[in-house]
């Protein structure tokens, strides 16, 4: 499914965090979001889902604009895997899963839905824990299982945000290559709200760089991880190297950045 964002606005309050944000984002494709934190990268996700409905500006998938949709077409079209998890009323690993089916169900699953179920367990490595409590996991084992409900949803669309904040680098790195194998296997587009710019580059094919509520800079890794770019959204010194054909974001030291050591006397 294509994306076609345009002139987004959304205020909390007298919070302005979207300030007129437009993307085209193709099918099959997988885009990173990334910018510091309160650039609005969680509410741009909530706006596209109509979590939140933004004060100004469309979201149209497939040239249909997302207000004229139902929410049960909505969640046939886009599963969203939020930013922090909170403690769920008591629940196994396998129910949460199920809860992915909800658009789909009737007055009881069918043995399709929890077929489906089996399979985002498997796709994502976690049929041992399909009894656990859900709230008893830990959070990068809670956060496939969240990965896990919207892969049973059949979305054509994937919204993540932050997917491997909660992960040790083998879970990260697992996780981005199962979002990444999903996205080939079935065609689908994902968004992933990002903050470690090095998995941005690795994974992503095209990033969009959020400074204050604004997209500062879209294309390839390549055009928008840049020194310059980097300084003026981060305020952060980096150097930009390249190893195995993919770029890497070395921080160096904030901008302005007053060593504590005490100056040799002159
Ligand atoms: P990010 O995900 O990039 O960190 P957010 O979208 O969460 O950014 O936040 C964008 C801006 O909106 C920030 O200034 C943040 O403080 C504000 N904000 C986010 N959620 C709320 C909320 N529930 N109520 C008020 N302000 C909020
Ligand atoms: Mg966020």
């Amino acid at each position: 499914m294509k994306i076609k964002i345009r002139g987004l606005e959304f205020s909390y309050n007298s919070i302005s965090a979207l300030k007129g944000v437009s993307m085209d984002i193709n099918e099959a494709e997988v885009v990173a979001v990334v910018g510091p934190n309160g650039s609005g990268k969680s509410t741009l996700l909530k706006c596209i889902n109509r979590i939140l409905y933004p004060q100004r500006g469309v979201v149209l998938i497939d040239g249909r604009n997302i207000n004229d949709l139902s929410q049960v077409e909505i969640a046939k079209a886009m599963g969203y895997v939020p930013q922090s998890v909170r403690q769920l009323f008591p629940a196994t690993v396998f129910e949460v899963v199920l809860m992915g089916r909800k658009p789909y169900l009737t007055w009881k699953c069918s043995k399709g839905d929890i077929e489906k179920v089996i399979e985002a367990l498997k796709t994502l490595n976690i049929e041992d824990i399909a009894m656990r409590d859900f709230n008893a996991l830990s959070g990068g084992q809670q956060q496939k299982v969240l990965i896990a409900r919207a892969l049973a949803q059949e979305p054509e669309i994937l919204l993540l945000d932050e997917p491997t904040a909660n992960l040790d680098i083998k879970h990260q790195l697992e996780v981005m290559e199962i979002i990444k194998m999903i996205v080939e296997e079935r065609k689908i587009t994902a968004i992933i709200a990002i903050h470690d710019l090095n998995s941005a580059s690795k994974y992503a094919d095209r990033i969009f760089m959020m400074k204050d509520g604004k997209i500062f800079a879209v294309g390839s890794p390549k055009r928008v991880l840049t020194p310059n770019n980097i300084e003026k959204v981060y305020g952060v010194k980096a150097e930009i190297a390249e190893f195995d054909g993919r770029l890497c974001v070395i921080p160096i030291k904030p901008v302005n950045y007053v060593s504590s050591k005490p100056k040799p006397p002159t």
